[in-house]
């Protein structure tokens, strides 16, 4: 049964990419990888692809003809993003703005407007570890539209691959949402920490609102108090794993060795932790 998991958390450095290819080295079925956190990708540093394939992608964008158009201001009605305004008889298009959402396009009654590809970033394709199959979105330094080679990535994804991991970008907001929607599980990443709590809230509530079925894995559980596990058990959001604070799994990752490799007693802890998602996954699907 194909599956695809993302490995979230709602803010930077709590564990998520520590989490996600350690997973992904503990698998022993076909494992593909996005790593959708396409502003500051680093799983390929764990995961160590040798590259075989890199393409540039893009933002669909609108431009006016100005012998066309007629000022009418359809366009700037329709555009929620305030990326295409009408002033006076000129069309100004900020393309900063622009989500691609191809609306103004559409609602133009003259046919005035055409769309043109901005590129904002590359898709690469290679091999990891393992035969691991790994795709890494980077966008362009300065590009503010992080969603759309986001959605590509997923796009060029091979759909029926076993299993597909999603290391998702930190935070709450539109990428994580991309990230996280049409994936069957997902994994939130926290610490016991007021900050790892109040995070993990936000990011519970992406997951609900998505209606994507979650657990919990608390990483250096024994640093701080217990209201992660206390708010957990008060929303009935399981705890599938908690990995303690170790000083040799900080030194090992900040050289790029996997929390498997350092200890790898947990490459059976995260294959279990992966059958127990499967038939939620299962059970979930009826
Ligand atoms: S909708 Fe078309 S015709 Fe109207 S202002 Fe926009 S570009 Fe011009
Ligand atoms: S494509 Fe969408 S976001 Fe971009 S200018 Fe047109 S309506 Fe606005």
């Amino acid at each position: 049964m194909p599956i695809t998991i993302t490995v979230a958390s709602g803010k930077g450095g709590t564990g998520k990419t520590l989490v996600a290819t350690s997973l992904a080295l503990s698998l022993p079925e076909e494992v593909q990888f996005l790593d959708c956190d396409v502003e500051a990708p680093n799983s390929h540093i764990f995961l160590n692809p040798q590259w075989e394939e890199e393409f540039p992608t893009g933002l669909v964008v609108p431009r006016v003809n100005e012998s066309v158009c007629t000022a009418c201001g359809e366009c700037n009605r329709v555009c929620e993003f305030k990326a295409i305004v009408v002033i006076v008889d000129k069309v100004l298009v900020f393309d900063e703005l622009c989500h691609g959402c191809g609306a103004c396009s559409y609602i133009c009654p003259v046919d005035a407007i055409s769309e043109i590809e901005k590129p904002i970033g590359i898709i690469r394709r290679g091999t990891g570890v393992n035969g691991i199959i790994f795709l890494q979105g980077l966008l362009n330094i300065g590009e503010p539209m992080a969603t759309p080679i986001i959605r590509r990535l997923k796009r060029e994804a091979i759909k029926d691959a076993m299993v597909t991991l999603r290391d998702a970008p930190p935070g709450t907001s539109c990428p994580v949402i991309e990230s996280v929607e049409g994936s069957d599980f997902t994994i939130l990443v926290t610490e016991p920490t007021p900050f790892g709590l109040n995070d993990l809230k936000l990011s519970v509530g992406v997951c609900r609102e998505l209606n994507v079925p979650m657990g919990v894995i608390i990483n250096r559980a024994d640093a701080g108090d217990d209201r992660v596990q206390a708010y957990c058990k008060e929303e009935n959001i399981p705890i599938l794993m908690e990995i303690p604070l170790l000083r040799e799994v900080a030194e090992g990752y900040a050289k790029g060795v996997p929390l498997v490799d350092i200890l790898p007693e947990y490459r059976d802890k995260f294959q279990e932790l992966f059958e127990n998602i499967q038939r939620e996954v299962r059970h979930g699907r009826g």
